[in-house]
């Protein structure tokens, strides 16, 4: 390629991974600025994403000391002023500005105190000979990195290696997609689609463009994920368990305290379906904290169990195990079923005797920690294994459990992190999938309000009241030790103003953080469970399950430091009992406009599905679920959180493709095959379950 030298090519491979003109053309920009728009200052407005102003600088100060240095300088025009900071690259930016020239400066304004400001704006000084690409409207911007704009590969040097390589092109990208969903749906053609994407004549073009590469995007990992599964299901054979037995059928008749929600039958339902097949299952099951996951997957087990397997249920934490071994005991209490617990504290004599059980199948239900993947855990036949709480689980991890079997047993992961829909069809398009959409009747929904810190003495007073009714307190703070650039109140500072207020010997405090022996945690958390404390200090080492249900109150301090699904997560904690239970989350004043959607959603709703999809708007699917690493949102162009249409759309045209065409054999297909096997090829990693 002109204007490509070795030099350029070998930052693009290593950098951008781009090899070849059609990965270049596949390299989007993230952004286009309509450079015909200028607005003044006095029209900067918070629903803006993005503004372009056009001003001179003036009060140009560096600020603050030590990490939170900052340099400041207004921008002015005829009507108005804005401040521009940079937290980075202070020595830099400050030798390039000149006071008295104009600048053109483009950025996303923030409001705070009720004045707008721009961090590190994209500022650039009025030079009409220097523009690139001045007859085009809609200027595009890519992402580019240190490394590439020391090579002149800066937004401006990516759009013109682009735009030569656009503009040669004439009829020779082949259309990818089946000609009737071209027909069908007036798609723009892949060529036009990626040269509009690129420079666009009009907003509408844009748009058209934007909409069938989204749907190109989607469309073919959706056929990927269809394929694998349509593959697993034909290929991987699993136990069958024909029969409903006496186990599975006693205990519904006589040992089942409550009603099932209609929600676990429908669960209970497709789990029976799936394990009678012949294929082995592979489902996630989500549900709310507090939805009866437990009992849908002990009854998965006992129909195990009568068809004379065994089955096991692991969980990430001690404490976790301990307390489904508890349960699981008390639901099977009277029945002549053997049952064990492993976990890392289990005594050697104890263990032996484990492995021995489980190798001569008297062992039947076997529950633990990860203790229960070491290589000495041999089972004499397991037909189920029971994951809960499945993200602090690896994919390798898991594998280990199953890979001396014969067959792999059925897996059922269990999950009270509540991932939208979306995101889960595209994470785990390939899976089985049920839901638990309904907590158990007759329990009260936690009331959730926000205080700010000034009313800490009315929340006291609150608690006082809660504890003279006998009820348990928790009160979580983020942090262990003060940071210096946060103002973040300290644990043992909020420990000490407690025990001031909550003195001895009327009431007991018990404080709990990640810093401490675990002995000390124990006792600590015993002290609590057992009702010898009335209030919990902790950070948020408190378990993701942990049951206390006198505990009736969750203090949450600083609560706009923590995310939803924490948010969610910890409240969670209270509401376990048969008392009306509180949330009260503390914030100072300044909260941010996300720090405040997040408080207002908290009191808003108690839907954890509800929860998950704010959250996902407001953070991005990146940032949740540790899923970057999963390499499957890795998404050119879609944005899962926002094309939920799309991706829905996507879906079931590649549902109805593959109804039609399973192997893409027919010849209209052709490209769109040659396209997955190239996807396939670069996404190696795809996240399964077994
Ligand atoms: P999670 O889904 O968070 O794991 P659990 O399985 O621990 O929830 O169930 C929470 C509590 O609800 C347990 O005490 C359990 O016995 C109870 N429970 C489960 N199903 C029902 C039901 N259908 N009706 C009433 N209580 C139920
Ligand atoms: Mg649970």
């Amino acid at each position: 390629m002109k204007g490509v030298g070795p030099a350029k090519e070998s930052i693009l491979v290593n950098e951008l991974g781009i090899r070849t003109l059609e990965d270049l053309l596949y390299y989007f920009p993230f952004r286009y600025v309509d450079r015909s728009k200028i607005y003044s200052i006095g029209e900067v407005a918070e629903e803006m994403p993005f503004v372009q102003l056009k001003g001179k600088l003036s009060n140009l100060q560096t600020l603050g000391t030590g990490s939170s240095t900052r340099l400041s300088v207004q921008l002015i025009d005829d009507a108005a002023q804005i401040e521009l900071i940079w937290f980075a690259g202070i020595k830099w930016v400050r030798e390039k500005l000149v006071y008295g020239k104009e600048y053109i400066v483009f950025g996303r304004p923030t409001l705070f105190n009720g004045r707008y400001s721009i961090s590190h704006p994209e500022i650039e000084m009025v030079d009409p000979d220097k523009e690139v690409l001045t007859n085009i409207k809609l200027q595009p911007f890519y992402n580019s990195s240190e490394k590439l704009k020391r090579k002149g590969l800066d937004s401006k040097g990516i759009a013109k290696i682009i735009h030569s390589v656009v503009s040669r092109i004439n009829g020779d990208l082949i259309e990818n997609l089946p000609p009737i969903l071209i027909h069908q749906y007036n798609f723009l053609s892949r060529e036009a689609a990626i040269k509009a994407i690129h420079f666009p004549e009009d907003l509408l073009v844009l748009e058209n463009a934007r909409k069938r590469l989204k749907f190109e995007e989607l469309f073919f990992i959706q056929l990927l994920l269809l394929k694998q599964k349509q593959l697993r299901i034909e290929k991987v054979q699993g136990y069958v368990f024909s029969k409903v037995g006496h186990l599975f059928n006693g205990f519904y008749a006589n040992q089942l305290p409550f009603l099932l929600t209609e929600a676990q039958k429908k669960v209970v339902r497709e789990i029976r379906a799936d394990m009678a097949t012949g294929k082995q299952m592979n489902r996630l099951l989500q549900g709310d904290v507090g939805s009866g996951k437990t009992l849908v997957a002990l009854l998965g087990m006992l129909l195990a169990l009568d068809n004379g397997f065994q089955a096991c249920i692991m969980a990430p934490t001690e404490i976790l195990a301990q307390q489904h071994f508890v349960s699981i005991n008390s639901f099977l209490h009277g029945m002549d079923i053997k049952i064990d617990l492993l976990t890392g504290s289990t005594k050697t004599k104890k263990r032996r005797e484990i492995h021995a059980e489980l190798m001569s199948g008297a062992l039947q239900i076997l529950v633990g920690t990860h203790a229960l993947i070491e290589d000495s855990v041999r089972f004499n036949k397991l037909g189920l294994a029971v994951i809960d709480e499945q993200h602090r689980f690896g994919v390798a991890q898991r594998a280990k459990l199953w890979k001396k079997e014969l067959l792999l047993p059925h897996v059922l992961v269990m999950t009270a992190t509540p991932i939208p829909r979306t995101l889960a069809m595209t994470l785990y398009g390939d899976l089985d999938y049920s839901v638990i959409d309904e907590l158990p009747p007759g329990r009260k929904s936690i009331k959730t309000s926000h205080f700010y810190d000034k009313d800490r003495l009315k929340v006291f007073g609150f608690m006082r009241r809660q504890i003279a009714e006998g009820r348990q307190v928790y009160v979580v703070y983020p942090l262990i030790k003060e940071s210096e650039s946060l103002d973040l109140k300290d644990l043992e500072d909020g420990y000490e103003s407690i025990v001031r207020d909550f003195p001895r010997p009327k009431y007991q405090v018990s404080i709990l953080h990640g810093k401490m022996k675990a002995a000390d945690k124990e006792f600590e958390m015993k002290r609590f469970v057992k009702g010898e404390t009335q209030i919990m200090v902790s950070t948020t080492v408190i378990e993701v399950g942990v049951n206390v249900a006198n505990a009736s109150v969750m203090v949450i301090e600083n609560a706009e430091r923590f995310g939803l699904s924490q948010l969610h997560q910890l409240r969670g904690r209270v509401g376990r009992g048969a008392d009306q239970s509180f949330c009260l989350l503390m914030s100072s004043y300044k909260l941010t406009s996300d720090g405040k959607k997040r408080l207002q959603t908290m009191v808003q709703t108690t839907d954890g599905f509800e929860i998950a999809e704010v959250d996902l708007k407001l953070r991005g699917p990146g940032d949740m679920y540790g899923t970057q690493q999963s390499g499957i949102l890795d998404l050119k162009i879609a944005d899962i959180s926002k094309d939920e249409k799309i991706l829905k759309f996507a879906r079931e045209k590649a549902i109805q493709l593959l109804e039609i065409d399973p192997n893409l054999s027919l010849a209209e297909n052709r490209q769109t095959s040659i396209a997955i096997q190239k996807l396939q090829n670069s996404k190696q990693n795809w996240i399964e379950i077994s």
